[in-house]
């Protein structure tokens, strides 16, 4: 066994949030700078450009990339071989949580019940946690700070293995064309298909956190990630919605087995500012 002190998921989860916040992940930098060469409408370009310099202005400055700060997740992969010394782990980390919204200047958005009580919490906290276990004697930790503009476009529906891959295609196709705006493309596009309905969304955040540069290990959702990011810059919504070619960066999917019934789909819709970093303690 290997002892790990809860302390430390404290700090790493307070430093996490910070560089997420502040420093996006450089692929999406890179492909934003990219995406300036391929866009064909000058509002669009122009858009782009100044995605570009508000990315530049937040890591040299350490401003947040966008007013919105976001709902705090958290996922904790936690190697079956560690011991953990002190308290409990979520304690830790809404203590990091905390800690990185009010020390950093960044916009607390949580409030303290959905319907009957919508006071903010004053601290970004709850963190919305998810816990596994996995072989080893390492913690993983990834932090997302996910923004709502985008979150509230997200939908999920249950297929039925009639509708096969053509109607999850069209659904997570009309999802983004109906998102349009509203999510400040270009969109990152996260997709979890099999499991549960909430298995399905819990996927979909997961898919979030890859690097939008990499590439899918099964050839097949490869070349479905590819032909789904294809077809969306083709909807002609553009960056911030003002028309063009760049609505979506990348499109990535996670999987799961399912249930013989059925073949639910969760599209979780991020906007460029995917803003997300991992540690391994
Ligand atoms: S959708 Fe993203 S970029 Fe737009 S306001 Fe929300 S967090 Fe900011």
């Amino acid at each position: 066994m290997r002892k790990i002190q809860v302390q430390a998921i404290e700090e790493a989860v307070y430093e996490l949030f910070l560089q997420a916040n502040y420093s996006i992940e450089p692929g999406i930098e890179k492909a934003i700078t990219e995406a300036v060469e391929q866009e064909t409408s000058d509002a669009g370009r122009f858009v782009l450009k100044q995605l570009s310099e508000n990315y530049r202005i937040a890591r040299t400055e350490k401003m947040a990339i966008c007013q919105d700060t976001g709902a705090s997740m958290v996922f904790m992969d936690i190697g079956q071989e560690v011991y953990l010394e002190g308290e409990l782990p979520e304690t830790a980390v809404n203590r990091g949580v905390r800690r990185a919204y009010t020390e950093g200047f960044l916009r607390k958005s949580m409030v303290k019940d959905p319907l009957f009580d919508r006071t903010n919490t004053g601290d970004n906290t709850p963190a919305i946690l998810y816990t596994r276990i996995v072989e080893g004697d390492r913690i993983s930790l990834s932090v997302a700070a996910k923004g709502f503009g985008c979150e509230n476009m997200s939908r999920t529906k249950m297929l039925v293995p009639g509708d096969g891959i053509d109607g999850v295609k069209d659904f997570i196709l009309e999802t983004i064309r109906i998102a349009g705006p509203n999510t400040c493309p270009p969109s990152l596009v996260g997709v979890g298909i099999g499991g549960t309905i909430d298995y399905a969304a819990m996927l979909s955040k997961r898919a979030l956190l890859r690097p939008v540069g990499d590439t899918h290990p099964d050839a097949r959702y490869a070349q479905l990630e590819q032909e789904l990011l294809e077809k969306a810059n083709q909807l002609g919504i553009g960056p911030g919605g003002y028309g063009g070619k760049m609505t979506a960066l990348a499109v990535k999917i996670e999987s799961y087995p399912t249930h013989i019934a059925s073949i639910p789909v969760c599209v979780t819709m991020c906007c460029h500012a995917s803003r997300h970093a991992s540690r391994v303690l």
